[in-house]
């Protein structure tokens, strides 16, 4: 129990300080505007009585902090990037802290809240977690040898508190975050990548190979005769086909190349910097895989694939539509086949090669 614990507080800490859980880093200067919009009515009383009772220092800093905040949301509101680096804010606010802790004892003190918000704001998490965590350990000093011990464990205790309920709410959200992209980026039933990442993925490759010679071939592959397995078996039964399919495919595959659904039981394999050679290699191992696999009981379930390379000016359209010609000539050569889309006698497969097919 004790040991299972343990790891759930590691993983938790993990988690906490993983840099891609920086999921407040998009809004980062939304966040930081609408700070400033609010601390202009609560500051600027505080300078003023400050004025008034002669801390000239507590106003002075306090002066400081606000015209760095003012600065930074008139930049960002007019599209500029922040003139003063959010993480540098955190010196006025710590020396103004400290002073009003020493001239002031309680009052001071309660500016520690606020500020540990304002870490988990401007800074990314990892440093986030580490710049609270000194300034627990800083203000809970500053009460044990300003203030009074007691108090000191008090606020220690109600800072911690605070730092831990700020990371569960912002893992919270990066878990959201996450799950939202992933929705957003892929088949629900697959997980596989759907149609508007490959547009993006085909365009990027389209894009570099403008800039420099490169290698990239995309398998398009579909399965035979899937609606009959859907009129005798169901659709349940193909669902679960389609989903062993891309569980094969991710198996059988390198970490880099990607899997999108293309279309109800077509999917596109997209090698980057994979020659024709490659991609067919690739393109074959799978076919046999899928062949010899027992995805449905006395029944083979075979896939046919059209593969296509690269070829230099050409558009992503261009490209997906040489690989669907290849399907088209394996499906018509007698389905459970490879055929590239260059040239017939790199057909592959159990079957008679396919009929010549040259480059669109
Ligand atoms: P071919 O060998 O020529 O590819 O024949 P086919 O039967 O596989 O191709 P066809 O285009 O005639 O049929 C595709 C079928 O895929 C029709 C549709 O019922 C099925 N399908 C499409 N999307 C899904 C899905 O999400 N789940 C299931 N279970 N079936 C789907
Ligand atoms: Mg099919
Ligand atoms: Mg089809």
């Amino acid at each position: 129990m004790l040991d299972r614990s343990g790891n759930r507080l590691t993983q938790w800490i993990c988690d906490a300080v993983a840099a891609e859980k920086d999921s407040l880093a998009p809004y980062r200067d939304r966040i930081m505007m609408s700070m400033g919009a609010v601390t202009v009515p609560v500051l600027v009383p505080f300078i003023i009585n400050h004025l008034l009772q002669e801390r000239l220092l507590l106003a002075l800093s306090l002066c400081v902090v606000e015209l760095c905040i003012l600065a930074n949301t008139l930049a960002l509101w007019r599209g500029r990037p922040a003139p003063v680096p959010h993480a540098l804010l955190l010196v006025p606010f710590v020396a103004g802290m400290s002073a009003a802790v020493v001239l002031q004892g309680m009052p001071g003190v309660l500016w520690n809240y606020p500020v540990i918000v304002y870490c988990y704001f401007a800074l990314n998490r990892r440093v986030a977690i580490f710049c609270s965590l000194a300034l627990l350990l800083h203000a809970s000093l500053l009460a044990l040898l300003f203030i009074d011990p007691t108090l000191a464990l008090r606020l220690f205790g109600t800072l911690l508190l605070t730092i831990v309920m700020i990371n569960i709410v912002l893992n919270v959200i990066s878990d959201l975050h996450r799950s939202l992209a992933r929705q957003a980026l892929t088949d629900p039933l697959t997980g596989a990548f759907n149609r508007r990442v490959l547009d993006d993925a085909l365009q990027a490759i389209a894009a570099r190979a403008r800039r420099r010679p490169l290698e990239a071939s995309l398998l398009l592959i579909d399965i035979d005769h899937f609606k009959r397995v859907n009129d005798e078996l169901g659709h349940d039964r193909g669902d679960r086909v389609l989903q062993a399919l891309v569980r094969i495919v991710a198996a059988r595959t390198r970490a880099g190349d990607r899997l999108f659904r293309w279309g109800g039981e077509e999917f596109v394999l997209l090698l980057e910097e994979t020659s024709l050679a490659g991609a067919l290699q690739v393109a074959e191992d799978l076919r046999h895989a899928v062949g010899s696999a027992d995805l449905l009981p006395g029944r083979r379930i075979t896939v046919s694939i059209g593969v296509g390379q690269y070829r230099p000016g050409a558009t992503p359209d261009d490209w997906l539509r040489e690989a669907d010609s290849a399907l088209y000539q394996a499906k018509a050569a007698g389905r459970d086949r490879v055929v590239a889309a260059s040239s017939a006698s790199s057909a592959m497969g159990d079957a008679p090669p396919a009929q010549s097919k040259e480059k669109v």
